[in-house]
């Protein structure tokens, strides 16, 4: 048994402490409140569309689901069942070589997918029936919807805590404290907490814990804007009230929307790794008058509503944390003691249970003897070694 500092009680720091409880002594550590990062502002859409599917993806996404459907089966999490539409931007013809080359796109990553187990489809023709005034080719997941994802943390700080774990909220951890060349535990604004190991799961502040330790990772974070539109009185079309049921709808040009509570989120979805978008975690930002317009006109064309009133009532900018292959960096640093659970790139929800489970898989095999098969390789893929 290990004495275990995780520090962020996001959905992935809550996922790792609930995995390690078992069999080690854990604190998990937040200094705000659990699941009020990241994961508050996230769209918590739970995806397998991809038009790169890989296998390590969809393996990491599948055993999400399978922890998922427990959970939701249970009554333990909600899930709103929309389907994942991937579309040109509306307005861009599909009667011209540029609509072939998506077409066939899409016909080889719908492929791409079915052989990974994905049901996944090219839709041809009006999408009216997905609540849009566009037209296909666009691909399909019919699986795909979004969690509520304040239960899932709330979930896995409950089993953390009902398997003997300290989970403490309005604790913010300033540092690392150090026996030799080894972590040793964490400074708090409470203190000092000795560790066997500390795990670093601060998802877009966790480069700044890394620099603490001495440890550089390739973490960035960009950028993700959010403005939720309400429709007013019949939007300007007779084809159906508002909200619609839409599904969860990526563009070609990273705009994607997702019905609201009260009408549809707009957002813009970038994970690329450069030093120009990596912002600072601490400023603050505003969504911006131009997104805001984009936001207001991909609605009323998507809608096909030219006319419709859109109110903005309610808008915020959030952070993905990004790595240079997109893949999380889940595992052991090179500095003793410490180890790490972030670089969601944009997918933290929809991960969250596979990286808990990995990484305690991981931290209980230290020497590598008994991962076998799956695991080993899914590790070897997050290690923060590859880098
Ligand atoms: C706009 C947007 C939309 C998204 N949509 C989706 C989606 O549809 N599907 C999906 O799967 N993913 C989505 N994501 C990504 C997903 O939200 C994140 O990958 C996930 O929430 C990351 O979880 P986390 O626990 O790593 O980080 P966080 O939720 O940010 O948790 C980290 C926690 O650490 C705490 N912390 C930081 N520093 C310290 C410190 N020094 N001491 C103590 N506590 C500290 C913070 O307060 C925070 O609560 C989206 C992200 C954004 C921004």
């Amino acid at each position: 048994m290990s004495r275990i500092v995780v520090v962020g009680g996001g959905i992935v720091g809550a996922s790792v402490a609930a995995h390690l409880a078992d069999r080690h002594e854990v604190t998990l550590l937040e200094r705000g409140e659990f699941g009020g990062g990241a994961t508050a502002d996230s769209m918590a859409v739970f995806t397998r569309l991809r038009l790169s599917p890989t296998r390590i993806g969809q393996r990491l996404r599948d055993r999400s689901w399978r922890s998922y459907e427990l959970m939701i089966d249970g009554g333990a999490v909600g899930f709103t069942r929309t389907g994942s539409l991937h579309a040109p931007p509306p307005g861009t013809s599909d009667g011209s070589a540029d609509g072939d080359d998506v077409r066939d796109r899409y016909r080889t990553a719908g492929a791409d997918l079915r052989a990974l187990g994905v049901d996944a489809r090219v839709l041809e023709g009006s999408l009216g029936d997905r609540g849009f005034a566009i037209d296909g080719p666009a691909l399909f997941v019919p699986a795909d919807g979004h969690l509520a994802q304040q239960a899932v943390v709330d979930r896995y700080v409950e089993r953390a805590r009902a398997a003997g774990a300290a989970a403490e909220r309005g604790v913010s951890v300033e540092g690392v404290l150090a026996d030799g060349d080894r972590v040793a535990g964490v400074k708090t604004d409470a203190g000092a907490r000795e560790a066997d190991a500390v795990v670093n799961a601060a998802g877009p502040h966790a480069p700044a814990l890394n620099a603490a330790a001495g440890v550089d990772l390739p973490i960035r974070r960009t950028r993700g804007p959010i403005v939720e539109l309400a429709v007013g009185g019949d939007g300007g079309t007779d084809s159906g009230a508002h909200p619609r049921p839409i599904p969860f709808t990526l563009f070609g040009d990273a705009l994607y929307l997702r019905r609201s509570p009260r009408g549809y989120y707009v957002g813009e979805y970038n994970t690329d790794f450069d030093s120009g978008s990596d912002v600072d975690p601490g400023a603050r930002d505003e969504v911006g008058a131009a997104f805001r317009q984009r936001a207001r006109d991909r609605l009323r064309g998507a809608l096909g509503a030219p006319d419709a009133t859109l109110t903005a009532v309610d808008e915020w900018v959030g952070l993905r944390t990004v790595t240079p292959d997109g893949r999380p960096v889940v595992g052991a640093t090179d500095r003793p003691g410490l180890h790490v659970a972030t670089g969601m790139n944009g997918q933290g929800v929809t991960l969250a249970p596979a990286v808990g489970d990995l990484f305690a898989r991981g931290f209980d095999d230290s020497d590598g003897q008994r991962t076998d098969g799956e695991d080993a390789g899914l590790l070897a893929a997050l290690a923060p070694g590859r880098f």
